[in-house]
């Protein structure tokens, strides 16, 4: 994968850059916000591995302006432990993951493959649809109602989750383990808020919901009845 890593302290960033080059990525560091930012804008990456606490830009800013030129890079927030705030709002501006520091750096890989492996399963359907709501899993591409749907890497992977099996619900658990493929850490909030992230641009606007929470089970993808 072609790798962007934004971070400020050297030695963090110099630690990370030589394990993901072991391992056979092609990555490029910067050590500030605002270089980060136009790095990333110049040159496509598969993934982003960024610091929220840098200097000249903060991390927040970065991914916001990412997301909003329609980068379609998987990002890796990283975050220092304890701010689980920072950690949402990363997460509700379109991360797609995150570590707290300080971290093992067999487990910044793991996250990182994670995000590059696609969910996409041998054998799936390439086509999902729900109603309107169509998925084009070989080209990563959502509508609904005919409108391009632009979703970040992972908001994709839960909705392709969702509508490989329409009306039938998963836990916040099982899909954090399919998606995140945490084994032990079940973090619930990051469903919830990757849900409330995929409502939005699925739902809102469309009149007829899709999406649908299950009090006390889960989510599901069904079509109006
Ligand atoms: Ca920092």
């Amino acid at each position: 994968m072609r790798i962007l890593v934004i971070e400020d302290e050297p030695q963090l960033a110099g630690h990370v850059t030589r394990a993901l080059a072991r391992r056979g990525h092609r990555v490029a560091a910067q050590s500030d916000g605002a270089l980060g930012l136009r790095a990333a804008l110049e040159q496509p990456h598969d993934l982003i591995v960024l610091d929220l606490n840098l200097p000249s830009l903060d991390g927040l800013a970065v991914l916001a302006r990412l997301r909003q030129g329609g980068s379609p890079a998987r990002v890796l927030i990283l975050t220092a432990r304890g701010e689980v705030e920072h950690r949402v709002k990363g997460l509700q501006s379109g991360a797609d993951d995150y570590l707290a520091k300080p971290f093992a750096m067999d487990e910044l890989i793991a996250r990182v493959e994670a995000l590059g492996r696609r969910t996409a399963t041998p054998g799936a359907d390439d086509l999902l649809q729900v109603a309107d709501l169509r998925m084009d899993v070989r080209h990563r591409r959502v509508t609904r109602a005919g409108k391009i749907v632009a979703l970040s890497p992972r908001e994709f992977d839960v909705l392709q989750v969702l509508l490989q099996e329409p009306g039938r619900a998963f836990s916040r658990t099982e899909l954090c383990e399919r998606v995140w493929q945490r084994d032990h850490e079940y973090d619930t909030r990051t469903v919830e808020i990757f849900i409330t992230r995929l409502r939005k641009k699925v739902d809102t606007g469309f009149g007829v919901p899709l999406i649908h929470t299950l009090r006390a089970v889960g989510y599901t993808v069904r079509a109006p009845a």
